[in-house]
């Protein structure tokens, strides 16, 4: 058992702690830093879930990254990507429609290309989410070489 961050091995108790808390298996240390960024950011469980999967598929992701306006749950730099997580359909209000609608106007204005994914596809079909992020993330790679 090791830290999905550091690789540090850790016990059996802080590996099922930081499972039942974060979905991820971190270290002692680790788990502290990633509930002070939930704590911050308001960040997703499942924001955590899919930093640690696309860290491990090599995508190089960066957690809660600060676009200058506001806070990105996870973005891939090398290729202008931003990914937000959709907690809850039911839950949008109108204007927080809108809004997400304008901050994805603004960032792509910018040269960044914003996908919202609901949460229950990382619940859900997590390696299935890495696979098409990772389409997404070549993609863009030939369309940058393409300019
Ligand atoms: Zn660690």
């Amino acid at each position: 058992m090791t830290c999905k961050d550091c690789a540090r091995s850790i016990g059996h108790e802080q590996y099922r702690e930081s499972l039942d808390s974060l979905s991820v298996a971190l270290c002692e240390r680790h788990t502290r830093l990633i509930k002070r960024v939930i704590l911050n950011n308001n960040t997703p469980l499942e924001a955590i879930q899919l930093f640690y999967a696309l860290k491990e598929a090599g995508a190089n992701p960066m957690l809660e990254w600060w676009d200058g306006k506001r806070s990105v749950d996870i973005a891939i730099s090398r290729v202008k990507l931003n990914i937000e997580i959709d907690k809850d359909y039911n839950m949008i209000t109108h204007e927080q429609a809108i809004n997400d609608l304008e901050d994805a106007m603004h960032s792509f204005k910018n040269g960044f290309t914003t996908i919202r994914i609901p949460h229950l596809a990382v619940k859900y079909y997590l390696e299935d989410t890495v696979q098409n992020i990772l389409g997404i993330i070549s993609g863009l790679k030939a369309n940058i070489k393409a300019i």
